[in-house]
């Protein structure tokens, strides 16, 4: 419990956890700073479902995100270790933008949102969790989806299993002839 005074007015802040063990896995991936997933992830064909990949395309894979901020984050990044458009070639640079497009098609068609946010965070003082590989984020946005968890404490509420979220693209990427692995 922690009491707080402001402009005269006193406080009392009763603690609540809101556990999510989830995280722990990020939270241990994080201590793993020579790994880069996305190569893991591009070496690894095996292991596609295990690591949540929904596309391969000729130069670039496509995956869900295992720590989203919404529902159906998924990321985009080319197959070769490259930190920013800078190192990229044209051919990459178009397929990525097509992945954004195709990314955009399948979500609304499995899962409906009303807006979306693509962005790239470049360099770790800009959020980037991997800074050495680019990727592109795409999260699919509703209406009223910020709500008071977010906003106080950090927190995201997602809606939907990954596994889950997972067959519903894979199922709608094969019915509209939208990329594959
Ligand atoms: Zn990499």
């Amino acid at each position: 419990m922690a009491s707080v005074v402001n402009d005269g007015v006193f406080i009392v802040l009763k603690r609540k956890n809101l556990w999510a063990p989830w995280r722990i896995g990020y939270i241990q991936g994080l201590a793993d700073k020579n790994e880069c997933f996305i190569c893991k992830n591009v070496g690894t064909p095996q292991d596609d479902d295990k690591n949540f990949v929904l596309w391969r395309s000729k130069n670039c894979i496509t995956v869900l995100n295992r720590f989203p901020y919404n529902n159906g984050h998924l990321l985009i990044a080319p197959a070769r270790h490259i930190p920013d458009f800078g190192k990229a070639t044209d051919e990459e640079l178009l397929e990525m933008n097509k992945l954004i497009r195709d990314a955009q098609k399948a979500l609304t068609l499995a899962i409906k949102p009303h807006g979306f946010n693509v962005g790239m965070n470049l360099g770790r003082c800009a959020g980037a969790g991997l800074p050495e590989h680019l990727h592109i984020h795409i999260v699919p946005r509703w209406n009223g989806d910020t709500n008071f968890v977010r906003t106080c404490s950090d927190t995201y509420l997602i809606s939907q299993s990954l596994t889950e979220l997972l067959t519903a693209l894979k199922q709608t990427s094969a019915e509209h002839g939208l990329p594959a692995l």
